[in-house]
């Protein structure tokens, strides 16, 4: 099986290309959702956060407070990085688990949607990785209209991130999501042409080998 990470910053338009390889019938396993279910109520992550971050940090349901994590990580790299070294182990394996069943599942390409991939060393473990990646002018404007975010919170969360040009330069595959929808569609499904042949390919060099 081929295994290929989706990576991009935040409002890089990941998740509206990962929708699309769902609806051709892909498979993408999500870090982000397993990294919530971490934190929902009852989730591995949650006794690791009272312990090190206090009670204050979780909610009565017994859920992580986002809001107020969040928060307290922006302006303190410190607290960031114990937070991470705290869930980055359990989402890897969650993540390979869920992997190794769509290969277990006979799937000859999966996806992978890892928002930290080059920050977290998970790279290694794909055969590509794809960056999706927009002008920051055009992420901007479309992240102004799908969280309602100022500016001011859109740079910062930005200026936390790895710098575009350290991803771009680390990624085995550029899908620019610049342009209109169909556009993105259509790099995809260039990717993925290129992929099918390569597939082919493959089996037939292996096909000599086999004795009729
Ligand atoms: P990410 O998951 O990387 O944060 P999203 O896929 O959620 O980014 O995209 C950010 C926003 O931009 C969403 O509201 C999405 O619908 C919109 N969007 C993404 N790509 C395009 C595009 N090519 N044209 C117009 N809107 C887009």
């Amino acid at each position: 099986m081929i295994r290929i990470a989706i990576t991009g910053g935040i409002g890089s338009g990941k998740t509206t290309a990962t929708d699309y390889l769902e609806q051709l019938g892909y498979s993408v396993v999500d870090a982000d959702v397993i990294s919530r279910g971490l934190t929902a109520a009852g989730g591995a992550a949650i006794p690791f956060i009272r312990e090190n971050f206090g009670d204050e940090y979780i909610l009565p349901d017994g859920s992580l407070d986002r809001p107020k994590m969040r928060e307290l990580v922006f302006n303190d790299p410190a607290m960031k990085e114990l937070l991470e070294s705290g869930t980055t182990a359990v989402v890897v394996n969650e993540l390979a688990a869920a992997m190794e069943s769509c290969e277990q599942a006979g799937e000859a390409v999966a996806f992978a949607s890892i928002p930290l991939l080059f920050e977290s060393g998970m790279e290694a473990a794909f055969d590509e990785s794809w960056l999706v990646t927009a002008d920051m002018d055009v992420r901007i404007r479309r992240l102004r209209e799908r969280d309602g975010l100022t500016d001011e919170m859109i740079y910062k969360i930005i200026a936390n991130q790895m710098p575009e040009e350290e991803k771009l330069a680390r990624a085995t595959r550029i899908i620019d999501n610049s342009g209109s929808l169909d556009e993105l569609y259509q790099a995809l499904d260039d990717e993925l042409a290129r992929l099918t042949s390569e597939i082919i390919e493959k089996n037939s060099c292996n096909s000599n080998f086999v004795e009729i």
